[in-house]
């Protein structure tokens, strides 16, 4: 062999040992990676089959030889002889563990005694630190015949402790901001400090996920977790609670606000169904007391009983009077009617406010005369002013307002009806009377529908309850608004304010 080339030797398939303990291929190699001029390729791979598949003690030295070598080539091959050296390293790192590993009493054990069937995990150190060795048995062929041996895989911790951490932060909502997590695996802490300075000096508050080195001999593997604040625990438990109780706290205020409306809706309903049956009662006694002294008139003078002439007249102006009352009230049931549903409408156009108060005042004579009332206009100072206006209606809001003055005026009391062009504020038109007066209280009150003072058995009044109600509504669909200034006993005064035509709707 002596007088074979390098490539020759390397070309053989057989190893060839020599008594130094470094074979002729390896000192082929060597003559290769030292000789100048490149090398090519199927000879490079010879170099790389032989330092693998035989390795000695030269393996380091050739491999410093190659890395010279490919300086003065191309980077493909710097990058081939980069890789080849980092598998050499962890492949005798491997090497280095096995004979850890082989130096263990269960090793022993394992293979000799009649343990060999059970896979097993065990940490190995060497001098490229420690890694996790897991260990089985497996069979191979060799030259041709099958034989039992065993398999051992490394995996080095800061592999384990990558992929560990990883796992962990994955799943960091799992931990809470005050807690470490620490990995045990076979009393090899992992992962642990975490947290800067911090050192887990309490026991772990939880453990979970501890299983093995059960009948498969792998090694105890534990999930720990840590408090490393206390005081972020304790901050973080506080905010809960705080957070709970606000919650509760919300949760009963809704509750009992709830349960408040529905009361309050309740006796609304329950208030506002009283009145209504109230208003069907007092709308046909309203109806029954006119049409009776009708009837009773219109009888006298149709048997002819009547003969004085002055008596015949004073029969028709009671039979005209009672009969503009139904109207007036019939009108009013109308016209509630429709503002329910809606279907109440105005029309507007140009009006003489003053005109629409004398003809209402004139109208309105025959009821206070009845009831001994004098009825007296205030009188206008200046132009009366000119509103656009729904006439009609507005009139009937007055009427509305000089009957409850003269309903509620005792004999011989003044009802005094006011028309004050307030420019540029707008215009009032006011009833005052002399009457009982209503208490503060009920100044809203009055305005709701079928709301009438007083208990049903005890009124003195005739009334439905909806006037005031007509009278807001026509008021307000003309941008205005009813003021009421009144105090028991004190008489009471109506007012109508109207905007000035230029800012009317
Ligand atoms: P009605 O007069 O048909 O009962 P209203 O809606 O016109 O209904 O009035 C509601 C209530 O307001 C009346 O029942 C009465 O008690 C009170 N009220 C209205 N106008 C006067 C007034 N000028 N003086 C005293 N009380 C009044």
């Amino acid at each position: 062999y002596l007088r074979h080339s390098p490539e020759q030797i390397l070309g053989g398939d057989r190893l060839l040992p020599a008594e130094s303990g470094i074979s002729f291929q390896d000192v082929a190699s060597c003559q290769l990676l030292n000789a100048s001029g490149p090398l090519p390729l199927p000879l490079w791979n010879k170099i790389w089959s032989q330092l693998f598949e035989s390795p000695s003690f030269a393996a380091q030295e050739l491999l410093n030889l190659a890395e010279e070598k490919a300086e003065k080539e191309d980077r493909p091959l710097q990058e081939k002889v980069r890789l080849m050296r980092q598998l050499w390293e962890s492949q005798f790192a491997a090497r280095q563990w096995l004979t850890h590993i082989r130096h263990l009493p269960q090793f022993h054990d394992w293979m000799f005694h009649g343990a060999g069937q059970t896979p097993w995990s065990e940490w190995c150190d060497g001098p490229a630190g420690s890694a996790l060795a897991f260990i089985s048995d497996a069979s191979y062929t060799n030259n041709g015949a099958s034989a039992k041996g065993y398999r051992v895989s490394f995996v080095p911790r800061p592999v384990i402790q990558a992929f560990l951490q990883r796992a962990l932060d994955e799943n960091r909502f799992f931990v809470p901001d005050y807690a470490v997590a620490g990995v045990t695996v076979g009393d090899v802490p992992l992962l642990l400090p975490v947290h800067g300075s911090w050192r887990p000096t309490d026991s772990p508050f939880v453990t979970a996920g501890s299983w093995g080195k059960g009948d498969d001999q792998r090694l105890h593997f534990t999930t720990e977790f840590y408090v490393f604040s206390r005081e972020e625990m304790l901050a973080v438990e506080q905010r809960r609670t705080r957070l709970f109780s606000a919650l509760i706290g919300a949760v009963v205020l809704v509750a009992t606000a709830g349960l408040l409306a529905a009361r309050r809706a309740f006796y609304q309903q329950q208030r506002l169904s009283e009145m209504k049956t109230n208003f069907v009662s007092s709308v046909s006694h309203e109806l029954r007391a006119p049409i009776a002294s009708m009837r009773l008139l219109s009888e006298s003078l149709e048997r002819g009983k009547i003969s004085d002439a002055g008596k015949k007249q004073e029969y028709y102006r009671f039979l005209v009077q009672e009969s503009r009352r139904l109207t007036s009230l019939i009108e009013n049931v109308l016209d509630f009617s429709r503002i329910e549903q809606g279907r109440k409408e105005y029309q507007r156009e140009p009006a003489d406010l003053d005109a629409i108060v004398e003809d209402t005042i004139k109208l309105m004579l025959p009821c206070a005369a009845e009831k001994q009332v004098e009825l007296a206009r205030h009188p206008l100072i200046g132009p009366g002013p000119l509103v656009s206006c729904d006439g009609l209606a507005l009139q009937q809001a007055l009427i509305n307002l000089i009957d409850n003055a003269i309903k509620h005026s005792p004999p011989g009391a003044k009802v005094e009806v006011g028309l004050e062009d307030g420019a540029p504020n707008g215009v009032r038109l006011w009833v005052e009377d002399q009457g009982p007066g209503i208490p503060p209280e009920e100044h809203e009150k009055i305005f709701e529908r079928f709301y009438r003072r007083g208990s049903e058995l005890r009124r003195e009044t005739q009334g439905i309850g909806i006037g005031l109600t007509i009278v807001k509504h026509i008021v307000e669909a003309h941008g205005g608004r009813v003021l009421v200034r009144s105090a028991v006993g004190q008489g009471s005064r109506f007012t109508i304010q109207l905007p000035a035509a230029s800012e009317q709707p």
